[in-house]
């Protein structure tokens, strides 16, 4: 049975008095309770604190909202629907935009998007843009709303590299205009990182993610997982061979990024999204697979994203005691702030101004601590934030038998390297134009993470979305 912090939403409900200036507050799953299960954390709205949240919304004319939505979401127009109680309707407005509403109710960073251009905020709280869209989504899911298939194909045939939220969109986007579209996917479930990277606390994958991705193929995307494109089959055989009018690369920034720091390949070191891998799509966190993972009882996770958090979190309902080692201070934490918020009531343990020198190994090659520095910060770098320095004579130890590196991800070099005439830049991106998706080779397009390096959901999916425009207009003048 799961425990519910509703204190909040009792209390709000007893008083009846509605503050216009303040959000009606979400349930959530118990801290402590929470730290020891897999399941999600934020419960969502009701129907009733749905609607009482929709109607602090002003419907202004101007919305400026819209322009914080990486993919334009006609927000006052759904949120208007919910406050009548038209959720179908609410659920179609936004279908027009996205085809992931329940995932990027979720996941999205609404703080720094769409909630933080509100003008509620202006004197108050911003409304609950997020949290009305998550709960579109999950009623849209509940009632079994789907999106209409487009009756006839054109014949024309788009491969698209990556069954990620770019992949996805694209996908969808293309399949909605008449395309024959089919998804090429390396691992052996579509998703990306929605299935792979972000946790089942966080984002349920059964239910949320795998009913959304039903949608975008029951517009009649097909899907063939199991096939790395570079490896199994390059994209000039899909284009030269097998007859694709255009691709997509929406392959994603999967490649992990390390310190170079002495000890780093011992055992006990993962990176995190092999971490997270194990435990998300392997399922090592369910004891009826037989796929575990040495999940560690002293853990650090070095770094401050979303990654991190979500690394730290999983270690933590896996039994272990987990540090956070991040070299700047919290002001500079990159991760949302209501995850590190979340991350602290559940007992995740900030080791903030410090960074790791050297991984200690014992005699049979696994870690048995770190050496750390503390730090102080500079003027700022050319990135604006304040640079770290390190504080002489400060070395300590930690005791620890694993480390989680959560420091940021590059794209596979596969696809580039087996392309002829694909151009990436110095980081390994693939080089794509913004409005389009164009690359520099003929009917190959790109966007998502591959193109911008590890960003968000709702970035990919709006790189998606043009891509798909970008590519309608090359077939139809080709
Ligand atoms: C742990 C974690 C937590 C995150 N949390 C958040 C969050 O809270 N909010 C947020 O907005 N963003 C978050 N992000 C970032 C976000 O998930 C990504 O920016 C987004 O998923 C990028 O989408 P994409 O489609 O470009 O790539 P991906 O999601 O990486 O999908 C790419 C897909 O392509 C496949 N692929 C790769 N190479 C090939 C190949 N050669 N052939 C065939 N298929 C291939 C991969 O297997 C993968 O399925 C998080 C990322 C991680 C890792
Ligand atoms: S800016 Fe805020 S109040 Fe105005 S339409 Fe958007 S959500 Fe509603």
């Amino acid at each position: 049975m799961v425990a519910v912090a509703a204190v909040t939403t009792h209390k709000y409900r007893l008083e009846k008095v509605m503050d216009v200036l303040k959000r009606v507050p979400v349930s959530e799953q118990d801290p402590k309770e929470r730290a020891t299960n897999f399941k999600e954390v934020c419960l969502g709205y009701t129907l009733e604190e749905a609607k009482e949240e929709a109607s602090r919304c002003i419907k202004c004319k101007n919305a400026k909202c819209i322009t914080g939505c990486p993919v334009s979401i006609d927000i006052p127009g759904f949120i208007m629907q919910v406050e009548e109680g038209n959720l179908e309707e609410a659920a179609k407005v936004i279908s027009k935009y996205s085809a992931l509403p329940a995932v990027c109710g979720r996941v999205c960073p609404q703080e720094t998007q769409c909630e933080e251009r509100c003008i509620r905020g202006i004197k108050g709280e911003p409304v609950s843009i997020g949290k009305l869209e998550r709960f579109v989504g999950d009623w849209a899911r509940e009632h079994n709303i789907k999106p209409e298939a487009p009756k006839s194909t054109n014949g024309k045939k788009v491969a698209v590299i990556g069954a990620g939220p770019a992949g996805l969109t694209c996908a969808g986007d293309l399949a909605k205009l008449g395309y024959d579209v089919t998804i090429f996917e390396a691992l052996h479930e579509p998703g990306g990182v929605l299935v792979y990277g972000i946790p089942e606390f966080r984002l349920p994958k059964e239910t949320v993610v795998k009913s959304e991705i039903d949608n975008v193929l029951a517009l009649g995307v097909k899907l063939e997982t199991n096939v790395l494109i570079g490896k199994s089959v390059t994209i000039d055989e899909l284009m030269e061979e097998e007859g694709f009018d255009a691709v997509f690369i929406g392959s994603g920034a999967g490649l992990p990024n390390f310190m170079g720091i002495p000890g780093e390949n011992a055992n006990g070191v993962f990176s995190a999204n092999e971490y997270l891998t194990r435990s998300n799509l392997m399922k090592a966190f369910d004891s009826s697979y037989d796929t575990p993972i040495a999940a560690g009882t002293k853990v650090a996770v070095v770094g401050g994203g979303n990654v991190a958090m979500d690394a730290a979190r999983t270690a933590l309902r896996l039994g272990a005691t987990v540090y956070i080692v991040y070299r700047r201070s919290e002001a500079e934490l990159p991760a949302r702030v209501e995850e590190v918020h979340h991350a602290k009531e559940e007992g995740i343990i900030f080791k903030l101004l410090t960074n790791p020198k050297e991984i200690l190994v014992d005699d049979n090659g696994w870690v048995k601590g770190m050496t750390c520095v503390q730090m102080e910060l500079g003027e700022p770098d050319a990135s604006g934030r304040r640079r770290p320095i390190e504080k002489q004579g400060s070395e300590f130890e930690l005791e620890l038998d694993t480390v989680i590196m959560a420091l940021g991800t590059s794209p596979n070099p596969v696809i580039a390297s087996t392309t002829k005439g694909l151009e990436t830049n110095k980081h390994k991106c693939v080089i794509a134009d913004e409005e389009t998706g164009k690359t520099s080779k003929e009917g190959v397009f790109a966007g998502g993470d591959v193109v911008s390096g590890a960003a968000t959901v709702i970035l990919a999916m709006g790189a998606g979305k043009a891509a798909a425009k970008g590519i309608d207009e090359y077939l139809q003048n080709k």
